[in-house]
């Protein structure tokens, strides 16, 4: 523990606030605030992740020791820690929601490991800072075990993240509303130490521009290009540099969210403050997982109405959101035609990517349309088919895929689909359907000459069986809160090797069970946390 090394560039380099204390405050051309973790009563280890670790150079022994849990409940600093809470601002749902802010989020300091990579600690409720308006700078178990057990599955399904150390209880409890519907109610605290090469965010950008403060806003751009995007410290024009930066932030936007809908993975809350300007997934909060496949489908009750964010709208969200850093920057980068390159960049790569990725999905290698590049050839109207297929038979998107590397052209093997099914009525329904797209499917799959086990093997690496299911974490989140830790450890075990078969791993493969349809905190959350 004592061995992290430190190299606080954020605070060295940006401007900061020239107050100080908690109090709530605008805060001005300034990146930052400082302010230490509010300590908490009665630190305790809940689960950590030994791959994070070894980022840091920390181990099993760290781990469980009792300085562990204090310096990651925030009850104490190590030497070379600076903390800090970010200024930023954000459109939420649309509207410009002016100064937001770590309202609970503390930055400890960006640690610098053995293979001289850059990794920021950052604590997420660790009290009150500036910038934490009317709430506590606290959060609850519930989904602090939410972004702990997320974070890290994401990273092991190869879908760009930020990722968490640690998760430790606090020892107090927190009060929340969880439905907002008045019923508030005491629940456990704990503290996630999430862990990025850096937390900068769109809003982060947008701050600035909303107040004309532009200098900052200068100095933020090329800041970030600097530390982390070093890539491009070749091109030495800056208003050029910036110019790539921008298109590099579109194009791993682009990426980022093409994973998101290969897994079936729903963001929930895409405002700009949300979005990583490195283009990993980050804050999560009431996300959730396709479970029947549904394109309208969103996880978060506070945008139960518009469903601005859910599942089948990512790819556009992620679009407007770009535009919104693209104004932000405008005074910065006065191209307007560069950036429009930009957000045109984000549509094709994604566009490709998505592509790409589901024909990966399907075991496709080759291309029959001889228009790969482009849409609407043969390719194109089997998945499109398919999509339908799926949403109208009420099918479960994980476990369809999983069936269709099982699915062998050669050999007919009935009721292979069946437990795919939520809805008995739905199967019989879709049947007839299914069958003429297997027929159709099986065709394509000879024009490709590969043997059955091989593309087998193949969709089974970019399909998983195992993901962060909705009921599985309120399974998790119910166990942890009466002090068992088991399920939670064992399910991150699972979640370590998705895309492989494990014995005894059939408990976290299944779909949503019944009771769980329209249960809070499985197929409905809030943003209460
Ligand atoms: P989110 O929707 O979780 O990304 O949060 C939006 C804003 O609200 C961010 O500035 C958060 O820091 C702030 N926030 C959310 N929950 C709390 C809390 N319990 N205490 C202080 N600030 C919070
Ligand atoms: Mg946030």
């Amino acid at each position: 523990m004592r061995e992290l090394k430190f190299d606080n560039r954020f605070v060295h380099e940006l401007p900061g606030d020239p107050e100080s204390g908690r109090h709530v405050r605008p805060v001005h051309e300034a990146c930052y605030s400082r302010v230490d973790p509010l300590p908490v009563r009665a630190p305790a280890l809940l689960a950590w992740s030994r791959e994070v670790g070894e980022l840091l150079g920390l181990d099993e022994a760290d781990a469980r020791s009792r300085e562990f849990a204090e310096v990651f409940a925030g009850n104490r600093l190590l030497p070379g820690m600076e903390p800090y809470a970010a200024c930023y601002g954000g459109h939420q749902f649309g509207n410009w929601a002016g100064q937001l802010g770590d309202g609970r989020a503390i930055t400890l300091g960006e640690v610098i490991n053995r293979r001289g990579e850059r990794w920021e600690l950052q604590l997420k409720g660790a009290g009150p800072t500036p910038y934490s308006r009317h709430a506590d700078g606290r959060a609850v178990l519930r989904s602090s075990l939410r972004e702990f057990l997320c974070s890290e599955a994401m990273h092991h399904l190869g879908v760009p993240t930020t990722r968490a150390l640690s998760l430790v209880g606090t020892g107090e409890e927190v009060v929340r509303d969880m439905l907002y519907d008045g019923h508030p109610r005491p629940e456990p605290g704990a503290v996630v130490c999430r862990v990025a090469p850096s937390f900068i965010r769109f809003g982060s950008f947008e701050i600035f521009a909303s107040r004309g403060e532009e200098s900052v806003l200068e100095h933020l751009i090329d800041f970030t290009i600097a530390r982390d995007f070093r890539e491009l410290a070749g091109e030495t024009d800056p208003a050029l540099r910036r110019v790539r930066w921008f298109e590099e932030v579109c194009r791993r936007t682009a990426v980022m969210v093409a994973h998101w809908m290969r897994v079936g993975f729903v963001h929930g809350v895409m405002n700009t403050d949300n979005m990583s300007i490195l283009g990993l997934t980050i804050d999560y909060g009431p996300y959730g997982w396709i479970d029947d496949f549904d394109p309208d489908w969103t996880p978060n009750t506070t945008d139960a109405f518009h469903r601005r964010y859910r599942f089948g709208e990512q790819p556009r969200i992620a679009h407007w959101n770009l535009w919104q850093l693209a104004n932000a920057i405008y005074p910065v980068v006065r191209d307007v035609d560069a950036l429009e390159r930009g957000l045109a960049l984000y549509a094709e790569v994604y566009e490709a990517e998505h592509r790409r990725l589901m024909r990966e999905k399907l075991g496709l290698t080759r291309s029959v349309d001889g228009n790969e590049g482009g849409a609407g050839g043969a390719d194109e109207a089997l998945l499109g088919d398919l999509h339908r297929l799926l949403r109208e038979g009420e099918m479960d998107m994980t476990l369809f895929f999983r069936r269709l590397a099982a699915f062998d052209p050669a050999a007919v093997q009935p009721g292979l689909f069946d437990d795919v099914f939520y809805d008995a009525a739905r199967r019989e329904a879709s049947a007839g359907e299914l069958e003429r797209w297997l027929q159709r499917y099986a065709a394509r799959l000879e024009g490709e000459g590969v043997a059955q086990a091989l593309r087998s093997e193949r969709m089974n690496r970019v399909n998983p069986l195992y993901v962060p299911r909705n009921y599985l974490a309120q399974q998790a989140i119910d166990a942890a809160e009466t002090g068992d830790l088991s399920v939670l450890e064992r399910w991150l075990e699972v979640l370590r090797h998705p895309y492989t078969e494990q014995p005894d791993g059939e408990r976290f493969a299944g779909k949503r069970p019944d009771w769980a349809r329209d249960k809070p905190g499985c197929s409905m959350l809030s943003c209460s946390s």
